[in-house]
This record gives C-alpha cells, structure tokens and sequence, in this order.
C-alpha cells in the first residue's frame, strides 16, 4: 500500500514568479515549485517535495552500491583536525575548508571529503589479507565554503555526497573495486534517467582510467568538455589530444622580413597581410626556474593548466623581464625556435616537422618565413598544450568536435597509496609480512543530481521528473465541484492500494486553472484528471512530458498506472 498525499495538508507554496536572485532554470523551477528554500548563500532547506526526491536519488545509489557489495556507514560532518594536518589538506583546502573551534579552543573542520578518516577507520578495523577488499560509502553532508555557490542547489557550501572508499592490497584489486564502482554509477545514473558523458579527468599524459568524471551535459554547466557529433568520444577538454603528422613539401630558404613595431601576433599578421595561423607563436614560461619556449600556431591559446600537467611535478611559471637579464639569446617578441640552442623547445603537435612558418628572427623589429621545423629547428618534446576549440579534429574519428557545458555529477579515482602512505596503513600479508594497502576513492553528488536532473528533463512549464525520481508516480487533479473531489479521492486510495504513489490535488477554493499549472510545474510524470465526466466516472490521464491525454474509467486508470 503507497501513500495518498493530499495537496491540502502539503507544505507547499508554489510561486508565479522567478526567484529575483536565479539565473539557472533548476533555481527558479526548484524554488518556485516548492521544493526547496534558501537560507543562505550556497545553503538550502529541503522542502517535503524536495525531500522526496533526494531520498529517492540516495535510496538508488543505495541500491546500486549494495549492490557490489559496499557497507554503509556514517561519519561525523564535524572532524578534528590532526587528520588533515597529517595528510597536509588542513592547508592545501585552503579557503574552501571551514574551520571552527570548541570551547576549549581545539580546532576542528566541517568535512569536505573523508579520505583521511576511512583511512584511519580501516587502520583500526582491519587487520589481515583475509578482511580485504573492503568498500565502504556513506550518504552525508559536506561543507566547502565554496568561492561562488550558484544555481540553487548545483553548488551548495553545505551538499549531500554519496562517497565510497576501497581498500585493496594489490593494484588489480584497486582496479577491480574502481570497475565495480564504474559499472554501479552507470546503473545509479541510468535509473535516475541522467544524460551523462564518462570522461577521462587527466589528461593522457597522466595516464588512462586511473581518474574519471561523470558530466551530465546541461547549460547550466560549470565544466567544459568535448563531444564527438559523429563518434562516442568524450573528453575533459584538458584531455583532448591532437595526432603529429608529418608533411613533406618544398620550402624556399629561411629569409629575413623587416617587420617594424610588431611585437604581438596581430600587429605581425596584420603588417605582413597573413592569417595568424601562419605565423609561430613562442611562449616562455620558466620549468622549475629554467626557461623553456612552447611554440604553438599563432591563432592557438596555449594552455597552461595542461603544460603544467604535462610537466609535472615541476612547477611551470610564467617569465619575467628580469628572466632577459644577461640572456642576448632571448629577443623579447622576436624569439624564433632556429636560433634557439640553449633552451628546451616544446610544441604542439601542430608544429609537425616539414610545416614552415612566420616566426621571430631573434633580432629586435625582424621575422623570418620559410622557418621549416625539422629543417631550420628541432622540436625536443611534442606535447598537447593548446586550449581545443570547437571544430577540432577527434582524435578517434577526425570529425569537427564540439565544446559543451556539463555538471558534474560523478568522480571515480584510483587514490593508490597516498593516504595509507601517510597514516602507516598497512595489513598483514599472505607471507606474515605487513603488506601497504591502496585506495580509491568515489564520489557521487546527490544533492546536485537533483539540480541535474531538473535542467536536464524540465520545460518550459516546469519541472519533469524521470519516474524513479519524482515524489510520487501520479498527480491526481480534483477540478473544482464536490462531486469531482470525491472521485478524485476515491481512485486516490484506489491508486494507493494497488501501490501506486499519489499525490491529489484536493485544495477546496483553487481555481481548476491554478491547479493544472502547478500540477504541470510540480512535474510529477502523469496527472490524472477528474473533471467534466467526472458523474460518469470517467477521468483524463495525461502524460507531463508528451502532453499525450485519454480519458480512462476508474478501473482503467488503475490498470494502467499500477502497471
Ligand atoms: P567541482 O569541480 O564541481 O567543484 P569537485 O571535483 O571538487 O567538484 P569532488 O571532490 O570530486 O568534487 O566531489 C564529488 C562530487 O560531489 C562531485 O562530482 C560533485 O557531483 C559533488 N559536489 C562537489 N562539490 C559540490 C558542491 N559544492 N555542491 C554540490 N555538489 C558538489
Ligand atoms: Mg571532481
């Protein structure tokens, strides 16, 4: 037997209006239907019809974490502080951590992730080979004090994770659990009835599988990421790679152009009449206080996130005049690869060896074309390092990608062994030996999925709950007269018994009008109508997505729907 809930005793106040400070759709429809109300910035109290969404989006990732076998748990929200000292995060978060004291002036944390406190659980808990794997999770609130909290509930400083912690001692079984955990999310996301992309979050440089997202794609996105129109490819567009191809044509010899005052890329492509992606463009940047030039096609933006990430763990900083002192060989605005002998040079693929370029002649106020490179210079690394754009080749099919907007709904990592590293995890072996355990970690926002899933399914009049999700499977609208209220209530109960969820509409003095728009605002999937045939017994069912209406007796409503 489900439940009937009556509109008329619902804590429910829809609005007509936007939200003044709401810019996201999830925003305005999620507070203007009643689910859920700002406090303050970033921080929400969900409303009974919210409320039911959450616990339906945390009852399927339930589900499908049990499913392989994780253990449920709940933490604290409030954590001392020595963890994070150890692991260093109590610094690193820097800004986005809270941080408060107790009365006798210790000092704590409201967790924004719990790596170090499941570490220190399992150090305590597990003892033998024999206890591993171990996956555990909790579905819990976390606190980042977030530098923008925006669009509602999408970026919250207090949010409710789903996150999940494995325990191996080998690394297959590290990449056994982060597979199950890989397979689960693919099932969580598809019942909950999300569009969503998996992603590899590094770039290919780092290496594969070990880290990825799930991104739902949804203009409301914070992330960026490249599509493939024509194939499955996905990417972090930090990990779009681009293929070196060799050319072999002719090229005349290097020759010298007087190029007066053209230091920037346009004023040098506007003097000489030529596209910019013509010319070379070469960036300094200084690789662990030595400097290297990057040279990318002159209509490129090289990426610094990316290089750095190519390079690291060496930190990758930009120059500055001081780096020119005592450095002849440095044009500053002139610089060219071909007379580069000192310095590393690092290129884009693009700058494939047998293309010729416009590039700096190392001399103040001259270029020189015909720069061929493999001829005239040496490229010493090939890496991907320039910010994609839309038309870029894929790397799987060649087809113009595109660049879209997504959230961020899932994050699957294959933490290895920093945290038992740092706090001395370690199991006893097959051998009698303490053998160091590895770990991943995963991470579901639940809160979010509900802001997701309302940009992803809403229209433009209102909300649109996937089945799974929404708070209840019917909305039953009672249209006005005593007679119409009593059928409602009738195959109401009905519905109930033959476990349906209901929700009736059964507010007396609500214009028939008022109530079909919040019934189309609230989004639950079909609406239920008992209205002009109401004597006969006859109601009208309608679809919220497709708008599809019949008019079924009570009978065949509770066929229909309980099926
Ligand atoms: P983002 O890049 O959006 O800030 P993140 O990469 O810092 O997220 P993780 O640490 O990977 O987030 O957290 C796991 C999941 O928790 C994310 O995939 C996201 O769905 C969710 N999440 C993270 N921050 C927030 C937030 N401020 N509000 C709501 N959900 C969040
Ligand atoms: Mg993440």
């Amino acid at each position: 037997m489900a439940q009937v809930q009556r509109m008329s005793r619902l804590m429910v106040k829809t609005l007509r209006d936007d939200p003044a400070d709401a810019e996201t759709l999830n925003h305005k429809l999620l507070v203007r239907a009643g689910y859920v109300r700002r406090n303050a910035a970033g921080i929400w109290t969900w409303l009974p019809l919210g409320k039911k969404v959450l616990d339906n989006i945390s009852r399927v990732v339930r589900e499908e974490m049990d499913a392989i076998g994780a253990q449920e748990v709940l933490l604290p929200a409030l954590l001392p502080k020595e963890p994070y000292e150890a692991s260093a995060r109590w610094e690193e978060y820097g800004d986005l951590l809270f941080r408060l004291k107790d009365r006798k002036g210790a000092e704590y944390l409201l967790g924004p992730t719990h790596e170090e406190i499941f570490t220190l659980i399992v150090k305590d808990q597990v003892a033998s080979y024999k206890d591993l794997p171990v996956m555990l999770y909790q579905i819990q609130t976390k606190y980042r004090d977030e530098a923008r909290p925006r669009a509602g509930v999408l970026r919250g400083r207090e949010f409710q994770m789903k996150d999940s912690y494995s325990f191996d001692i080998t690394d297959e079984g590290l990449a056994e659990s982060y597979r199950l955990h890989r397979e689960a999310y693919q099932k969580i996301f598809a019942r909950l009835g999300l569009d969503y992309r998996i992603v590899s979050a590094v770039s290919g440089a780092m290496g594969g599988s070990a880290s990825e997202e799930f991104l739902a794609p949804a203009p409301a996105g914070e992330d960026t990421f490249v599509d493939c129109p024509a194939c499955d490819y996905a990417a972090n567009t930090e990990a779009v790679t681009f293929k070196l191809t060799p050319v072999s044509a002719e090229h005349g010899a290097v020759e010298e152009l007087a190029t007066p005052d053209t230091p920037t890329i346009e004023t040098l492509a506007e003097h000489l009449g030529v596209p910019a992606s013509a010319t070379l463009k070469n960036l300094l940047v200084k690789v662990d206080g030595e400097i290297v030039a990057v040279g990318v096609p002159g209509d490129r933006e090289v990426d610094l996130g990316k290089l750095g990430e190519h390079l690291a763990p060496a930190v990758v900083e930009l120059v500055t005049a001081e780096d020119f002192e005592g450095r002849a060989d440095l044009v500053r605005g002139y610089v060219g690869p071909q007379g580069l002998e000192k310095v590393r040079y690092i290129a884009d693929p693009r700058v494939a060896p047998g293309t010729a370029w416009i590039t700096g002649a190392n001399k103040v106020d001259t270029h020189a074309k015909n720069v061929v490179a493999g001829r005239d210079f040496e490229v010493d690394d090939y890496l991907d390092v320039v910010v994609v754009e839309e038309g870029d080749p894929c790397p799987k099919c060649g087809a113009g990608l595109k660049l879209d907007r997504a959230i961020e709904i899932g994050h699957i990592f294959q933490l290895g062994r920093k945290y038992a590293d740092t706090f001395g995890l370690d199991v006893l072996g097959q051998q009698g030996k303490p053998v160091r355990v590895t770990m991943g970690s995963y991470g579901i926002g639940v809160s979010r999925a509900v802001a997701a899933l309302a940009e992803q399914s809403a229209d433009e009049q209102g909300l649109c709950w996937p089945k799974e999700i929404a708070p209840a499977d019917v909305h039953v609208v009672a249209a006005g007269k005593a007679l119409q209220t009593e059928l409602a209530l009738d195959v109401s109960e009905k519905l109930a018994a033959a476990g349906v969820r209901v929700l009736v509409d059964d507010r007396a003095g609500v214009s028939p009008g008022v109530k079909f728009t919040d019934a189309e605002l609230i989004g639950v999937p079909k609406i239920l109508v008992a209205g002009r045939r109401s004597a006969e017994g006859v109601l009208e069912l309608k679809d919220r997505r497709t708008g599809e209406r019949e008019e079924l007796t009570v009978e065949e409503a509770i066929a229909r729907l309980a099926a």
